[in-house]
C-alpha cells in the first residue's frame, strides 16, 4: 500500500473535512486520520441502541445560517444530502408566568414580540439592526471568512471608515454593559445576554460589546440538518472522497514526524507511518498538536509555553438530557401562545439578569446553579429522526466541568441531575410526565472522553478571550494557521474564527495552505485587507 500523500490531516472534525475537500479539488492527494469510528466530530447523530429508529444529536444541533456558508455552496453539500430546515419561529424564551419572548426569521415579528415587553426596547432593537447590518455585511462577515490580519493593522484599517470606527467603539464595552446601557426590560436584557452566552464569551469581558449588536443585525438564524447533524458529516465525507481524499478511522496519531525543521509525516499508535510530501494539518487543540504530538526539541520553549497556556471556556461545558417520546412536549404557555408548538429552540428557567453572575459563580465553585436550559424537539420539524408517530427531544444546560472539584463526580451524579431537569421541564410541559419512553444524559466529561480536543468539555475548543481571538488565536504567533515548523498547519476550532459549526477555520486554512503551495484557489474571497480598504 502506498503510504505517501501530499498531506496528512489529523482529526476528521468538520473544519478538517472542509479543508480536505478543497485540497482534493486542487489536485492534492490527502489522508485524514481520526481515533473515532465515525467521521465528522461534533456533527454526530447516534441511534438509541435500546430503541432503534430514535436518533439523537449528541453534539451540535443548531447550525447557524449553515446553508449560507461559502463552503456549503462550493462543495455542493445540498446535492450530497445535507439539506437544511430553518423554522420561522426560531427561538422562544418561556417565562414562568407564561409570557414568551420570541425571535423569528422575520425581523418584524421579533420587533412585535419585543414591543409586548417594551416599546422602547423594540425601537432600540430596530435601531441596532439598521446600524449594524452594514457592519456585519462589510466587516464582520468578510473577517470571519478570511485569514485574520494583525490586530494593529486591523485597527488602523477600521479607523479609516465610519462603520469601522463605530465597530471599534461598540467593542470597547462588555456584553453586559452593552445590554444594560441599551435595553431596559429585564427579560429582553436576559434573553440577549443568553444568546451572547451561547457563543461562550465572558459577559463581563470588555472588547466584546459588539457581539450582541452583530447578533441582532445578522440575518443568519439557527437551522437544523434533515436526518440529523451527521447528514452534513456524510455530505462532507462524500465531498472529500469524490475529490480523491482518503479518511482512515480508528487510527490515532502518536507523533508528527519532522526532518530538517519540516513536517514530513505522522506515526500512529499502532506503528504505521504515513509520509507527507508537503504538509501535516492538525484539527486538534494546541496542547495535543504542540505538546503531545511533536518532539519537544523541535519547538522553541516559548512556543510550547504558549500552547500550554491556551485556555478553555469556564462556562462552555454542556450537560444534555435526551428523551424518546410518544408525543412532543406540550407547553402550558401554548394555551396563550399557540405558536409555541412551532418554535425551534425553547429556553426555560431564564427569568432575569442576576442569574448570569450567579451561574458564573457556580461554575467557578464547581457547583450546580439553578437550572437555565434550552433545547428542541427535532422530530416536530423532521419526522425522520424517530419511528413513525414518535418523537425525540433534548435540553442542554451549562454546568461546570469539575463538579465538586472533580469531573469524575459526573459519572455518579448525572442520572439524578437528568431527573431534576426532566422534573423542571415537566413543570412547563406537563405531558412529559407520561410521554417518556426512554432517556439518557451526557455530561461534559462524556464530551471530553468522546472528543479529547474538547478539553474540559469546552465545545468551542478554547476560550474566546483576549490573546485568543483573531490574529492571536490560538495564541500570538500561531494565528495564521501555520504551526512554527515548515509544512505544519492548524485548521480546527482553536483557530480563527473559533468553535461551533461554521467550517470557517478549515475554509480559511485552505486559503493559506494553497497559497503557500502556489496552487490556485479560485473560490477564495478577496483578502480581508482588501475588503476593509474598500469601505
Ligand atoms: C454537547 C454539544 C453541543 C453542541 N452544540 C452545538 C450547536 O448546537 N451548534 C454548533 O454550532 N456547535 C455546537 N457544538 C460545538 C461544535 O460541535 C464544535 O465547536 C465543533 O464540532 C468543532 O469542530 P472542529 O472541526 O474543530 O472539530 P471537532 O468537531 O471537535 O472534531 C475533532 C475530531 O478530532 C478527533 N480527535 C480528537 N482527538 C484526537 C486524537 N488524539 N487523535 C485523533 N483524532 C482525534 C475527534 O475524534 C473528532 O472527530 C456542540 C458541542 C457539544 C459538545
Amino acid at each position: 500500500m502506498d503510504d505517501t500523500y501530499d498531506g496528512i490531516l489529523l482529526g476528521s472534525g468538520h473544519n478538517t473535512l472542509v479543508l480536505q475537500a478543497y485540497l482534493g479539488r486542487a489536485g492534492l492527494k490527502t489522508l485524514c486520520i481520526d481515533r473515532a469510528h465515525v467521521a465528522g466530530g461534533g456533527l454526530s447523530t447516534v441511534e438509541d441502541p435500546r430503541h432503534p429508529g430514535f436518533l439523537h444529536n449528541t453534539h451540535s444541533f443548531y447550525h447557524r445560517a449553515l446553508n449560507q456558508m461559502p463552503w456549503y455552496r462550493d462543495l455542493e453539500l445540498a446535492q450530497r444530502g445535507a439539506v437544511y430546515i430553518e423554522p420561522e419561529f426560531n427561538v422562544a424564551l418561556v417565562l414562568r408566568e407564561g409570557r414568551v419572548l420570541q425571535w423569528w426569521t422575520d425581523f418584524e415579528k421579533t420587533v412585535e414580540s419585543f414591543a409586548q415587553f417594551s416599546r422602547k426596547d423594540a425601537a432600540t432593537l430596530r435601531r441596532w439592526r439598521d446600524e449594524f447590518a452594514p457592519i456585519v455585511q462589510k466587516i464582520l462577515g468578510p473577517e470571519s471568512q478570511s485569514p485574520p490580519i494583525p490586530t494593529d493593522r486591523r485597527i488602523a484599517l477600521l479607523s479609516r471608515s465610519k462603520e469601522g470606527r463605530r465597530l471599534l467603539e461598540v467593542s470597547t464595552l462588555s456584553p453586559s454593559e452593552f445590554v444594560e446601557r441599551e435595553f431596559e426590560h429585564p427579560t429582553i436584557q436576559a434573553g440577549l445576554l443568553f444568546f451572547n452566552g451561547l457563543r461562550e464569551v465572558d459577559l463581563r469581558c470588555r472588547g466584546f460589546g459588539h457581539h450582541i449588536a452583530a447578533l441582532i443585525a445578522s440575518s443568519g438564524k439557527a437551522q437544523m440538518c434533515r436526518g440529523g447533524s451527521a447528514a452534513l458529516a456524510r455530505a462532507l465525507v462524500d465531498a472529500v472522497q469524490s475529490s480523491g481524499g482518503t479518511i482512515r478511522l480508528q487510527t490515532t496519531p502518536k507523533r508528527i514526524l519532522a526532518e530538517n525543521g519540516r513536517a514530513v509525516g505522522v506515526e500512529t499508535t499502532d506503528g504505521q507511518v504515513f509520509h507527507a510530501r508537503s504538509f501535516v494539518a492538525s484539527g486538534l487543540n494546541p496542547q495535543q498538536t504542540f505538546l503531545e504530538l511533536i518532539d519537544g526539541s523541535l519547538l522553541p520553549l516559548e512556543w510550547r509555553d504558549k500552547a500550554r497556556a491556551f485556555k478553555y471556556n469556564l462556562i462552555a461545558p454542556l450537560f444534555a438530557l435526551n428523551l424518546n417520546l410518544t408525543e412532543p412536549p406540550r407547553y402550558t404557555a401554548a394555551q396563550t401562545h399557540p405558536e409555541l408548538g412551532k418554535a425551534l429552540m425553547v429556553i426555560l428557567g431564564l427569568e432575569g439578569l442576576p442569574q448570569f453572575p450567579e451561574m458564573v459563580r457556580h461554575h467557578e465553585a464547581g457547583t450546580i446553579p439553578p437550572t437555565i436550559m434550552w433545547g428542541s424537539c427535532p422530530t416536530q420539524f423532521d419526522p425522520t429522526q424517530a419511528p413513525p408517530g414518535k418523537h425525540t427531544a433534548f435540553m442542554w444546560e451549562k454546568l461546570p466541568y469539575r463538579l465538586h472539584g472533580d469531573a469524575a463526580n459526573w459519572d455518579r451524579e448525572k442520572d439524578s441531575h437528568g431527573r431534576a431537569m426532566l422534573e423542571l421541564w415537566s413543570q412547563y410541559a406537563p405531558n412529559l410526565r407520561d410521554a417518556v419512553i426512554d432517556s439518557f444524559t451526557r455530561s461534559a466529561l462524556d464530551t471530553e472522553r468522546t472528543f479529547p480536543n474538547m478539553r474540559e468539555g469546552d465545545l468551542l475548543v478554547g476560550a474566546f478571550t483576549h490573546g485568543q481571538i483573531g490574529y492571536d488565536r490560538p495564541f500570538p504567533g500561531a494565528g495564521h494557521y501555520r504551526g512554527h515548523i515548515d509544512g505544519l498547519y492548524l485548521c480546527g476550532a482553536s483557530c480563527h474564527p473559533g468553535g461551533n459549526i461554521t467550517g470557517l477555520a478549515g475554509y480559511n486554512c485552505a486559503q493559506v495552505l494553497l497559497n503557500d503551495l502556489s496552487l490556485p484557489a479560485p473560490w477564495a474571497p478577496p483578502l480581508v485587507e482588501q475588503a476593509l480598504l474598500k469601505i
